[in-house]
This record gives C-alpha cells, structure tokens and sequence, in this order.
C-alpha cells in the first residue's frame, strides 16, 4: 500500500497542549512518522494530501454507543425490533458513526445479545464500513431494575438480561463471553426517565456487582456501570469496573473514590442528553418536570465539573440514537463539555479522543510514530472551537487504519472558500 503524506497543515497530537505545524506520514495501518522539519519527506514516493488550513487530529472515541437504537424513543420500541432489522439498523449507524469520523465506539448494551458483535465481526473483516467497536452485553439487570421492563401478563423478552443473585450474574457474564462480547454492561441504579427505580435507588446487590466484577476480570472484560446513585457509584468502584456512567447524585464520599481511583478509571458525563431533552426534543416542561431533568442536570453538572477539577478522566457519549440526538451528532458532545463542564476546547477534544482511546486499549488515540493511524483531518483549529470537530462539512477526511474512509476531494478546497 502507497504511504500517505499530510503536508502543509496542523498536526494535534493528542499530547500537547496545543496544535504545531507539521507533517504526518502514515505507512500500512500505522502513523509512520510526525515531523516538524518541512520537505523532510520531499523525495519520498507517497500520496500526498495538501493540508492546508486544516488540523489532523486523532480519531473520535464514543464510549457509551447504542449503535442498535432504532432512534427510539420508549423502550418497547428495542423490545418490538426484530432481530434481522435490529441488526440492519446497526450496520446502518456503524457507517454512520465512521462518517461523523468516530473511529472508535464502545457499546453501552447491546439489547439484543448478538448483534453488536456479529457487525464488529463483519467490520473487522473488513466486509462493512464501521468504529472499531467493543461490543456490550445486553444490559444486565436485577429483577425490577432499570430496562426489566416486564409486565405479568405479557411473556415477551425484555431488552436486558435479568439477573438475580452472584450465581446468575455470572452465568450471564459467561454466556456473553462464549457469545463474545468486549463489555460488560451492568445497571447498578435505576434512572430518573422511567416510573421506576429511580436514579437514587441502588438496585444491584454488593455480592452481586462484586461476583461481576471478579468474573469480568478473570475473563479479559471490560466493566461499564450505569451507575446514577451515590451508593452505586461506590459499589461499582468496590468492584473494580472501569467506565462509571452518568454519576449524577455521587456524594463527597463517592467522589472521594472517584478521585482516589483516577489512573484506573474514567467517567461518561453523557451530559449530552439532558442538553438535548431541554432544547431538542419537544417533550415539553411538563414532561421534563415529571422526569425531573433539570435537578438531575444541575446535580450532573455539578459532579462533572468537580471531578474535572480533581482530575478524573472523561470520555464523550450518551444516548445518541434517540430521535433527538441521533447517532452520527455525537461529538457535540464536545461544546457540551465546554459549555456546562467547564472544559477548555482542547480539553474536550482530549476526551473525545484520547481517553476514549486508551480505554480501548486499541494502540490508537495519539498521532505518534507506531500508533494505529486513526485520524480526522478537520478544517480550521478545532483545539480552539469546540464546534468545529461536529460539523461534518468541515470533516475532510477520515482515516482508519490507514485507510481512508473519507478522503479530501482533490484539491481540497475548503468549505470557507466553497461557501
Ligand atoms: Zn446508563
């Protein structure tokens, strides 16, 4: 395969503070080279891509994707998606996210077992277009927790796996490790969204996210916790899981242990989609004051921006594949970080990329020579505007693996120029 040059632009290496002049080599699936030094690569035999005016930087991570959302917005409708259109509706989004330049995307549950692993399978084939993805587990649940969406009288599946006591939750683990799953998703609280339980209800038991989180180990598997309750917080840090979501109503003890645990761990704010309730999603106030959002958005924004400040590190996503906030809108995410959380831009983008990265553990997520060339090439500097990396009209070019998803028409003009 002929390398490829990027010459004449930005580089953001996902390390420094702040983007430099450069030029980047990719060879075979790898960044090759970054050098500073101008026609270092002058005699070379590459393709070469004119950068100017535009900033690469590494590849957008998000670790809280529902790829299998058929842009749902109540929870029969995963339950009354068939198997065979769960799974186009995920190929679909797949693509979808690769367009939107995310070349990472953890599962956050999968509804039905399945099918986020057979289309991981198919991209990493090479068959189908997608993320590198870490496919979840269906969401695993107590009896009566959040999506245990059974009703007495009817006898039809619910989107998770409902589990009750340490010796079932671990025949769940291990049917999904057989089945071969990434992630382990467990929903150790309920959420403020459904009748109930509630996000301050705790409704795994101790033994139970403890015997998870020894069987997730013991396996090779990540560990990602819904996790809104204080006391669910800290069961899940008790346990060992690695990704806490939401966090909403941590206490000072929990964010003590959030903080205590930061090399290890990292959070989901999924600030997201309280945004995108309040102005996108013409429920009205009387629907969001029933739901409670503006409470669980303070009490979010309040938890995020203390760990932010204590060093806890964050990654981008959150229930994009509602109608509201579909899949492929995902890095607005990264303006929410900075509008609400307090993040600078640059900050941000490290989430976005970065820290979802390394919580893959894939060998991608920082332009350096060796890493997996998974990069973005966006016009503009979007270390400095958070808006930029979300518009896709200003995503020039995609590459994964070395390979271009999207590549910059010849010529590259840019769309300030177009316009
Ligand atoms: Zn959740």
């Amino acid at each position: 395969m002929k390398a490829t040059l990027f010459s004449n632009g930005h580089v953001w290496d996902g390390i420094s503070d702040s983007r430099y002049e450069a030029e980047l080599l990719v060879q075979g699936d790898r960044i090759a080279a970054v050098s500073r030094r101008a026609g270092e690569f002058s005699g070379l035999d590459a393709r070469r891509i004119d950068a100017r005016g535009a900033t690469l930087i590494p590849g957008l991570v998000d670790a809280h994707g529902h790829l299998s959302f058929p842009r749902v917005t109540y929870a029969y409708e995963i339950e009354d998606t068939p198997p065979e259109e769960s799974i186009l509706i995920t190929l679909h989004n797949a693509r979808i996210m690769l367009d939107a330049g995310f070349t990472g995307v953890i599962g956050a549950g999968s509804p039905k077992l399945r099918t986020e692993l057979v289309i991981r399978n198919e991209i990493n084939a090479g068959r189908i277009p997608g993320p590198r993805l870490l496919a979840s587990t269906s969401t695993l649940t107590a009896t009566g927790g959040l999506n245990d969406t059974a009703q007495l009288h009817q006898g039809r599946d619910v989107a998770a796996m409902v589990v009750d006591g340490p010796a079932e939750i671990r025949r769940a683990i291990r049917t999904c490790y057989r089945e071969g799953v990434d992630v382990v998703k467990l929903n150790i609280s309920g959420d403020d969204f459904f009748p109930r339980p509630g996000g301050r209800i705790t409704t795994l038991a101790d033994d139970e996210v403890q015997e998870a989180g020894r069987t997730a180990r013991e396996l090779g598997l990540l560990l990602s916790a819904h996790a809104r309750s204080a006391e669910s917080i800290k069961r899940a840090l008790r346990a060992g899981v690695t990704l806490i979501n939401h966090a909403d109503f941590a206490d000072e003890e929990a964010l003590d242990m959030l903080e205590a645990a930061k090399d290890r761990i990292f959070v989901a704010p999924t600030i997201g989609y309280y945004h995108a309730l309040k102005h996108d999603s013409r429920l009205g106030r009387e629907a969001l004051d029933r739901m409670g959002v503006d409470a669980a958005m303070d009490a979010n924004v309040k938890v995020h921006s203390d760990l932010r400040r204590r060093g806890v590190r964050a990654v981008i996503g959150g229930y994009y594949g509602l109608p509201w906030q579909p899949n492929g809108s995902n890095a607005r995410d990264i303006a929410h970080f900075v509008t609400y959380l307090g993040y600078s831009p640059l900050q941000a983008l490290r989430a976005a990329t970065v820290h979802g990265a390394t919580l893959m553990q894939l060998g991608a997520g920082t332009l350096e020579a060796g890493r997996l060339a998974d990069l973005l090439l966006i016009e503009g500097d979007p270390t400095t505007d958070p808006n930029a990396t979300a518009d896709v009209r200003r995503l020039l070019a995609v590459m994964k693996g070395g390979v271009f998803h999207k590549a910059p028409e010849p010529g590259a003009t840019l769309i300030a120029k177009a316009a």
